[in-house]
């Protein structure tokens, strides 16, 4: 339908912002330098400024910018690496890669970041990186987490491909920029990220200037004179055409994480006196800026949650809204992570979160009124799908 409400809209932002961002591609195309090069250097230091970091380096995807931060750590093959089951599979991903072990931890029922106290259980001899996700746009307990990594002695990579823009504030009312405080920070530009690109693109972010160093050889090949490899690399780089529509879009990245909180605002209100779900919830020391916004069907009687919310779902589409579920499986029960540590029932929170997630429409070209198309339709295939469950029809 012509009036359906989008889960993500890049078009119309797109057409906003046109005007800029065909200037800055067209002169990409005119200066005929299509890697690295001037564009993909000022980038680099426009987005330094804007987190308050040394160094800022870019590279291909969100995933690689997890591994090289890795490989910079210089590991032990079966060295321990902590990391959240309920979010995207990139960080267990490029563990597995470089032959170190994920320990899958749970996250808090209520703000989907890892869980403090069963990160603690999960520390052994062999732990040496933290990995905090800061899920849907919101930071992770930083100041618990960076006390810890000192305890221990630890390393500590945050995963910011959601949450570039958050702020985390600590208990002395310092504020910091999401992916600033770890060892390493690490976003993706992934076009429906809140800072994406036209294509696949990423960044590492540290204070370290050693870590950048060698960061930066990594991602190039691990070298720092062409032709001379002094450790082994990879090929990760961020195009010209790339940077140059990123410059255009971090310029705009505040306002639209203000567009975002708007809409979720306006869908907390909307949904606020619906019983029986539970919109996302914010801590204090963070800002939120809503990659997703995720909300949770609470389980009530005995009814089955999943089913429940198939059937909601199926209901919203009628009404021309779309949703979508992440995650449908946690990390440590796929298929390519299984291992006996962690079988079905080891991470329950994780699991039932799997189970009764919903995110709902969030882009920054939702107005009032596909806002409230949203909050109308969640709440008649809401209540459609109670009453249903009653009636068990
Ligand atoms: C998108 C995403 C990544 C991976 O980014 P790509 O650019 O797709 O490789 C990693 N972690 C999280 C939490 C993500 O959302």
């Amino acid at each position: 339908m012509k009036n359906d409400v989008k889960f993500v809209d890049l078009n119309s932002q797109y057409i906003r912002i046109k005007s800029e961002i065909d200037f800055a591609i067209q002169s990409v195309l005119n200066s005929g330098e299509f890697i690295n090069g001037i564009e993909v250097g000022l980038f680099a230091n426009e987005l330094e400024k804007y987190l308050k970091v040394k160094h800022v380096i870019p590279c291909a995807n969100g995933t690689d910018a997890l591994q090289i931060a890795l490989m910079s750590l210089e590991l032990n093959r079966g060295d321990e690496i902590i990391v959240p089951s309920f979010t995207y599979v990139a960080c267990a991903e490029v563990i597995r890669l470089l032959g170190y072990k994920p320990v899958f931890v749970e996250v808090d029922s209520r703000t989907f970041t890892i869980s403090i106290p069963d990160l603690v259980k999960k520390i052994s001899q062999r732990t040496k990186v933290i990995i905090p996700v800061h899920l849907f746009g919101q930071c992770a307990q930083m100041e618990e987490i960076l006390k810890i990594v000192k305890d221990y002695n630890l390393y500590c990579i945050e995963d910011t491909a959601q949450a570039i823009g958050a702020k985390y504030t600590n208990s002395n009312g310092n504020t910091y920029m999401a992916g600033s405080m770890g060892t390493f920070g690490t976003t993706s530009f992934f076009p429906s990220k809140n800072l994406g690109c036209y294509g696949d693109g990423g960044a590492l972010f540290t204070n370290d200037d050693q870590l950048a160093k060698r960061a930066k050889m990594i991602a190039n090949h691990g070298q720092k004179v062409k032709y001379i490899h002094e450790i082994v690399g990879c090929n990760s780089r961020l195009d010209s055409i790339q940077a140059a529509v990123l410059r255009v879009k971090l310029k705009y990245l505040n306002e639209f994480t203000k567009a975002r909180q708007k809409v979720a605002e306006f869908y907390n209100n909307g949904l606020k006196d619906l019983m029986g779900i539970q919109t996302p919830f914010t801590e204090s020391y963070t800002s939120h800026v809503f990659n997703q916004y995720t909300i949770v069907i609470e389980q009530s009687g005995d009814i089955n949650v999943e089913e429940f919310r198939y059937h909601l779902r199926k209901e919203m589409h009628k009404i021309g809204v779309p949703s979508v579920v992440y995650y449908p499986v946690p990390v440590h029960l796929q298929a390519a992570y299984l291992s006996k540590q962690f079988l079905k029932n080891s991470l329950p929170i994780t699991e039932n979160l799997t189970k009764s997630v919903l995110s709902l429409p969030m882009h920054t070209e939702i107005n009032r009124l596909g806002a409230t198309k949203v909050v109308n339709a969640f709440s008649a295939a809401y209540n459609h799908c109670k009453v249903g469950i009653k009636t068990k029809i």
